[in-house]
């Protein structure tokens, strides 16, 4: 099976023009970034593997997108989570409940061991013989494969528009897909961290290649933000990007990184290369995200109310 080549939408942000790469349109469920770095497990031999494991957050992208490649691949998904929210278990949204409906086996530890990973690890993988282990939102090197082919349709694409330079910018959680981009790009590849810091996620891109000259560029936002958290300045430039362009982006990476990137066109003026801004998806955690939004901003409208 191959994933199609996602079409390049041209929109106009801070009066200037920026190319976004729709990776949100590769395929109805099977989709954005987890869809690339997932892709390895699409296209590899599978016999014998009748199923599928992973752990995280009950509302990761990853949840779902390994439920799709579970789906495809006619494999059940166990996926371990540390625990379940009971709003979340009572009312399935988004990721989760996409999952669910795709006959997700979500095993919540509840406490009951210090490391989801370790207790896979250590009691669950030595008793199935016939799973396949995927790391974490797909920290691994197998995600190289399908950002490769991500990488090769956007140097397509810049033959075809003449660009000879042209800057990348995408949003990052463990940094994969960038560092990834960046090694397979003769392009800049920017990035942020909307997890864990800059530290953090320079830490991450050494542990996937050595050498630093490899490494996507990391732009700061001038303060820190905590991944998951509500800020009305990430609503105000989600909400503005969604009427001025038509494209709806996702809630909880996106923001940061189109700040970002608003401060690097006003910081370099001079600086004519395209952008390019890549749409990785993870709409469907906007199922959650929104309402959250939503419920905060009519609260701080109340009279009266103490924010
Ligand atoms: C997982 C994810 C990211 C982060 O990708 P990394 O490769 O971990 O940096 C960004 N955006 C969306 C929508 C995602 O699902």
């Amino acid at each position: 099976m191959k994933l199609k080549n996602t079409p390049v939408q041209q929109i106009c942000f801070q009066q200037q023009t920026v190319f976004v790469k729709r990776d949100d349109l590769l395929s109805k469920g099977f989709t954005g970034n987890k869809a690339r770095k997932f892709y390895h497990f699409l296209q590899q031999d599978l016999s014998g593997v009748d199923k599928l494991i992973g752990h995280g957050s009950p509302q990761a992208n990853s949840l779902f997108s390994l439920s799709e490649l579970a789906k495809l691949r006619q494999c059940q998904l166990d996926f371990y989570v540390d625990h379940i929210p009971s709003y979340l278990r009572e009312h399935p949204r988004g990721n989760y409940r996409a999952a669910l409906e795709n006959g997700a086996n979500i095993i919540a530890l509840d406490g009951q061991v210090d490391s989801v990973l370790n207790h896979i690890r250590e009691q669950v993988l030595p008793k199935e013989s016939n799973a396949l282990f995927i790391p974490e939102g797909g920290r691994c090197r197998y995600a190289e494969v399908g950002v490769k082919i991500l990488a090769d349709e956007i140097l397509q694409w810049a033959n075809l528009q003449g660009f000879s330079e042209l800057r990348i910018v995408l949003p990052s959680g463990t940094g994969t897909t960038a560092l990834f981009l960046q090694k397979n790009l003769p392009f800049d590849v920017f990035t942020c961290a909307c997890v864990g810091g800059d530290p953090y996620l320079k830490q991450q891109f050494f542990e996937l290649e050595e050498d630093s000259a490899l490494h996507p560029k990391i732009l700061s936002a001038g303060r820190k933000y905590h991944f998951g958290k509500l800020y009305p300045e990430f609503y105000a430039i989600w909400q503005h990007l969604r009427a001025e362009t038509g494209i709806e982006f996702d809630l909880l990476y996106d923001p940061l990184a189109w700040i970002c990137l608003q401060q690097l066109l006003n910081a370099d003026v001079a600086d004519s290369r395209p952008v390019l801004y890549i749409h990785q998806g993870g709409l469907l955690g906007n199922e959650t995200m929104l309402p959250r939004y939503l419920r905060k901003l009519a609260l701080q409208r109340e009279p009266g109310s103490r924010k």
